[in-house]
């Protein structure tokens, strides 16, 4: 049986005594907000945070608004709150398909949005228990030098791999991070860098508090996901699209592909294919071609990464006809 290791527990009631014990406690710390990703992480010595800071008692990051301007999540609201909100199941439908897609009921009823937009990356090489990492000789991840997925790599290929990511980010979803110097609101999407273990450019200090979504008005989206089982297991492939029409044509779009990479990419070549066009069969076709182009699956997670690549041309025509079928409703 895989133990936690000893760690000290913090569990403050704001946001300004959550970043005050971070401040005193610096590197060694983490927070924590539904634990289904961090506390198995520490099981398997993934993480090895000496102190964790619990976000569940703070009432402010457990706000959810709905409001004709958009909706503001707090970062530790569960996903399966999200999941049964009746305005939100009606204004942004693909988002909550993509959070009904995450893990299994129990682990929706503990796990948060802010910990599934900062969830770890993960890698067949770095995702098993410390002494199989230990027997192999360990990954650059974590404890050692050398990336087993390619050798030769300089970087971490480990891969982003959250569900509600690619779509809240073809929503224009942003992310709002506080810390001691204050507050800044920025792009969901700059908040990803495709490096494995870098793999978020908010500092390591800065507590996530709140995905603001703008307005679903005007817009259509879809989010598909590709996974071995259907009970439930993390993307192998995922597809957020967003579209808004002008006089039937396309005035604005955004596809994002997801555990393609070590962050979520954006399918601009498929976007300018689609820009200004009708969403007949023949534009998805070639929007679904050049979104082929910056998928670069590796072969460190389930499915071979040729067969991904492919699938990916496929998923985004779905997701595609999806949103001119909506159109057309
Ligand atoms: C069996 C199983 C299946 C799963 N399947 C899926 C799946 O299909 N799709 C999927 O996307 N995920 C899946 N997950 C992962 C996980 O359950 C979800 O991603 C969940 O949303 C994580 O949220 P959490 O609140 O539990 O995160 P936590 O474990 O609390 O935190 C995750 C990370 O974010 C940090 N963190 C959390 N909140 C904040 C904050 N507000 N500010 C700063 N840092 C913070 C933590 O330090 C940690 O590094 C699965 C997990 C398990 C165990």
């Amino acid at each position: 049986m895989m133990r936690l290791p000893r760690f000290r527990y913090f569990a403050p009631t704001s946001v300004k005594e959550a970043l005050r014990i971070r401040a005193g406690e610096g590197p060694d710390a983490a927070f924590v907000a539904g634990g289904t990703d961090l506390y198995p992480n520490m099981k398997r010595r993934q993480q090895t945070p000496k102190t964790v800071i619990g976000l569940s008692r703070i009432a402010a990051l457990r706000r959810l608004r709905a409001r004709a301007e958009g909706l503001a999540i707090g970062a530790a609201v569960p996903l399966s709150e999200i999941e049964r909100h009746r305005r939100v199941r009606r204004a942004y439908p693909a988002l909550v398909h993509a959070i009904e897609e995450i893990s299994t009921p129990p682990l929706r009823n503990m796990g948060t949005l802010g910990g599934n937009v900062l969830l770890d990356t993960r890698c067949n090489y770095y995702d098993q228990n410390y002494e199989w990492r230990q027997a192999i000789d360990f990954c650059m991840k974590k404890d050692g030098t050398v990336c087993w997925v390619a050798p030769g790599s300089a970087k971490c290929l480990a891969v982003q791999s959250a569900d509600s990511v690619p779509i809240l980010i073809a929503l224009g979803a942003s992310a709002v991070l506080a810390s001691a110097d204050g507050e800044r609101e920025v792009p969901l999407e700059a908040l990803y860098a495709d490096d494995g273990i870098r793999y978020l450019t908010k500092r390591p200090e800065e507590l996530l508090t709140e995905i603001r979504v703008p307005s679903p008005v005007g817009r259509r989206s879809s989010y598909r996901k590709l996974r071995r089982r259907g009970a439930f297991d993390f993307p192998v492939l995922a597809v957020g699209a967003a579209v808004r029409l002008e006089n039937g044509r396309v005035a604005e779009t955004r596809i994002v592909l997801g555990a393609v990479a070590s962050a979520p990419v954006r399918a601009s070549r498929a976007e300018a294919v689609l820009n200004g066009r009708v969403l007949d069969p023949e534009a998805i076709a070639e929007a679904a071609q050049a979104a082929a182009g910056p998928a670069k699956p590796m072969d460190n997670t389930d499915f071979s990464f040729l067969w991904r690549k492919e699938m990916t041309k496929k998923w985004v025509a779905a997701a595609l006809a999806d949103l001119a079928q909506a159109a057309r409703a």
